[in-house]
């Protein structure tokens, strides 16, 4: 692979006047130096920056951040690092003892999670595996007898192993506790206290998070012993790169209302989220009645449904994808345009992770929710946590007779970078908020969202290959901001 080709050099923001590090600079390994390359990055994002050097000092660490900061990378290089001495090639599964456990509250970012070890350690003779539910046990006890030294995993599935006898964690010198308030949401933190229970007690912790609830603060706590904490500016700082815009709509009306705005504003590719699992199976059921071509992603398709769907989605091939908020969180989709939020979720910080899924990459996104008048209280506490009102638009004339777009109708063949949207429809008043910008300057130092904000150039897109998948994307850090609450 070509590096440079693949990720061509991002101009990086200078968040707080910092000189910037280089990953040379953090005193990383020549393999894992070689690795990064291979990899096409440039320079450590904000949190690696942050992250890296007290992890290798032994701290223990809280980080403010979410997917989509680089914060696997911040955790897995320094971990395979201090793993580095005691690599080796033998075949005898007691000289690959388990050194390193990381908890993640979903499949999908577990494997992406492990993915990332394999990749950063590839010449580092060290062994991973990633163990989660909903699939065959036998395979993955397999792997373990044969012996790793790190292991990521589901809460509920290590515990299986861990009746099943097929995991020893008496030998775990290092724990990470991947989205601990989704972990906290998705009610997994009785059996986290069950793993911390047959864990060595000396051990050094990692927790990441990208809101504190008090629980997640408690948790926190219990675990972390004199932490370093780190953090950074959410990728998705909501009114930075994401333009919002609500819609009031009558319940009966929001299916006729979503495709309306899929076909009328060309949209290609569409994250559709619903509350309920069954919600999920429905409207996409009814979307392809439509005449769209949907996809639904949620916790109890078959890992091998979820990922295909996935692929599907990510490669362009199918438009919508309709997803609950837990199969969606943590996925890494590069470029996506639009989120919609077909239900409001009952928790506003879910509002914030739905949206990061645009937004991303630099480039700007847009958030779209259809708003019955049973929700407008939820919209409340979103406005109320985002402090600010959110743009209302009322919903386009209903087009006569008009088929399904080509786009949506259509799997594509090929991913193409299709060009962003034509204008958003206007919305009933002027925004209170600043809309998107037309794009993100990564010359410019980063900047909290602000009411009255510059207007911001356009993004130089690169005319070949991959779009830039830059450090820039994931936005300068800011030292002084508190964990969200
Ligand atoms: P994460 O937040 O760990 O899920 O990472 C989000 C994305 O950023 C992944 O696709 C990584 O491959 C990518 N990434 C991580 N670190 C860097 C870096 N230093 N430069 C460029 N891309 C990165």
């Amino acid at each position: 692979m070509n590096p440079a080709s693949s990720r061509p050099a991002p101009t990086l923001p200078d968040p707080a006047g910092v000189p910037k590090l280089t990953f040379s600079d953090l005193g990383l390994l020549p393999e894992l130096l070689r690795a990064i390359t291979e990899q096409g990055y440039l320079e450590p994002t904000p949190i690696q920056a942050k992250a890296i050097p007290p992890i290798l000092q032994r701290r223990d660490v809280m980080g403010a951040a979410q997917t989509g900061t680089g914060k696997t990378a911040g955790f897995a290089l320094p971990l395979l690092q201090l793993l580095a001495p005691q690599a080796n090639t033998s075949p005898s599964p007691a000289r690959h003892p388990l050194r390193v456990l990381v908890l993640t509250p979903t499949r999908e970012l577990a494997a992406q999670v492990e993915e990332s070890f394999r990749a950063y350690g590839k010449h580092l003779q060290l062994r991973s595996a990633v163990v989660y539910g909903g699939v065959d046990i036998d395979p993955q006890m397999k792997q373990l007898y044969a012996g790793v030294e790190i292991l990521v995993a589901t809460p509920g599935r290590l515990l299986d192993h861990l009746h099943q006898k097929s995991v020893n964690l008496s030998r775990v010198e290092f724990l990470v506790l991947d989205e601990a308030d989704r972990m906290l949401d998705m009610g997994f933190i009785p059996d986290i206290k069950r793993i911390l229970a047959v864990l060595p007690k000396q051990r050094q912790n990692m927790l990441f998070s990208a809101t504190f609830p008090d629980e997640v603060r408690r948790l926190a706590k219990e675990l972390l012993h004199a932490p370093v904490t780190v953090e950074v500016a959410p990728r998705n700082a909501p009114a930075d790169l994401v333009a919002h815009l609500v819609y009031p709509a009558a319940l009966l009306r929001k299916r006729a209302l979503l495709v309306q705005l899929i076909r009328s504003r060309n949209m290609r590719q569409v994250l559709v989220f619903v509350r309920m699992k069954r919600d999920a199976n429905r409207l996409a059921r009814q979307l392809k009645q439509d005449g769209v071509v949907a996809r639904e992603i949620h916790s109890d398709r078959t890992q091998a449904e979820r990922m295909l769907a996935l692929e599907e989605f990510k490669q362009g091939k199918v438009p919508v994808l309709v997803a609950t908020d837990i199969a969606a969180r943590g996925l890494d989709i590069e470029e996506l345009p639009f989120v919609i939020n077909y239900e409001l979720p009952h928790t506003p910080e879910d509002y914030v992770h739905r949206i990061g899924r645009t937004g991303r990459a630099g480039l700007p996104g847009e958030a779209i929710s259809l708003v019955s008048p049973d929700e407008m209280k939820f919209l409340e506490d979103i406005e109320k946590l985002l402090k600010r009102k959110l743009p209302r638009a009322t919903a386009p004339e209903p087009a006569a007779d008009r088929g399904p777009s080509r786009h949506a109708r259509e799997p594509r063949q090929e991913r193409h970078h299709p060009p962003r949207p034509s204008a958003p429809p206007k919305p009933a008043h002027a925004p209170a908020v600043r809309p998107a910008p037309a794009g993100f300057d990564f010359s410019k130092p980063y900047e909290p969202p602000s009411s009255s904000p510059a207007p911001q150039p356009p993004v130089a897109r690169p005319v070949h290959g991959k779009p830039h998948r830059p450090t820039a994307a994931l936005l300068g850090g800011n030292p002084k901001r508190e964990p969200h609450k």
